[in-house]
């Protein structure tokens, strides 16, 4: 499928009416050239999700500094460096190491990173994430409360990649739960502004909604397909 330009922006339009005010909405601009994210931009689209360090650093350079950019893929420690200035929010936060080398870069920059936690809630290996025991050992830690220049803004997950629809829902309710019990026990202190669950993309979006989620990352029901 071939999208024309008028039609990302009637997509865009589209999806933020069809959703609640409160959801952020980040179109998947991965492998996508430069116009087509404008064309998002003009219909007043500015959060974008990228995969790719470098990729999301070349389009950062070129277009409006009012973007706020979304790393939304598995992240390489040695290239945190060079979204570290200007990143918005790392979706996919899935190792202690990680974490501690953001922190580091954050420190550098000057800066705050807000970060997601990502765990794996699915039944595919090919999947990232911290399982739900080692995420909680981990906010426990000494290690941990360490990093202050790192904000976890909520959790991550991406359900298994089927048309089971019960299964994607449980996933999805397994990482609400998740969040809740963060919540509830207080695991995070009041410096940490937790309150995003990111779940949700084309083919699944509506049931993460169901299941509570604040952030849906929808790429080709806006964009079109990637080859
Ligand atoms: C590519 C990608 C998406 C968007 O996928 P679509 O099915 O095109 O909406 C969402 N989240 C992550 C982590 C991705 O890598």
């Amino acid at each position: 499928m071939n999208l024309k330009m008028n039609d990302i922006a009637s997509n865009i339009v589209r999806f933020r009416k069809s959703v609640s005010p409160s959801t952020t909405l980040v179109a998947v601009s991965k492998t996508k050239p430069i116009s087509d994210l404008q064309e998002a931009y003009q219909a007043g689209q500015r959060h974008f999700g990228e995969n790719k360090i470098q990729e999301m650093t070349e389009k950062w350079e070129e277009l409006p500094k009012d973007i706020h950019w979304h790393m939304i893929g598995h992240t390489q420690r040695n290239k945190v460096k060079y979204m570290a200035p200007y990143v918005h929010l790392i979706h996919s936060v899935d190792s202690p190491r990680l974490a501690k080398e953001i922190n580091k870069q954050a420190v550098k920059n000057d800066r705050i990173i807000n970060c997601l936690l990502q765990v794996y809630i699915a039944n595919e290996e090919t999947k990232f994430g911290f399982e739900e025991q080692e995420l909680i050992n981990f906010l426990k830690s000494e290690a941990f409360k360490s990093l202050e220049h790192i904000n976890i803004n909520g959790l991550m997950g991406m359900a298994t990649f089927t048309d089971k629809e019960e299964q994607i829902r449980e996933e999805f309710k397994s990482l609400k739960n998740l969040y809740d019990k963060i919540k509830a026990d207080q695991l995070l202190d009041s410096r940490h502004d937790f309150k995003e669950l990111s779940m949700g993309m084309t083919g699944d979006y509506k049931i993460a909604l169901e299941e509570g989620s604040t952030m849906i990352r929808i790429g080709s029901a806006i964009f079109g397909s990637r080859n």
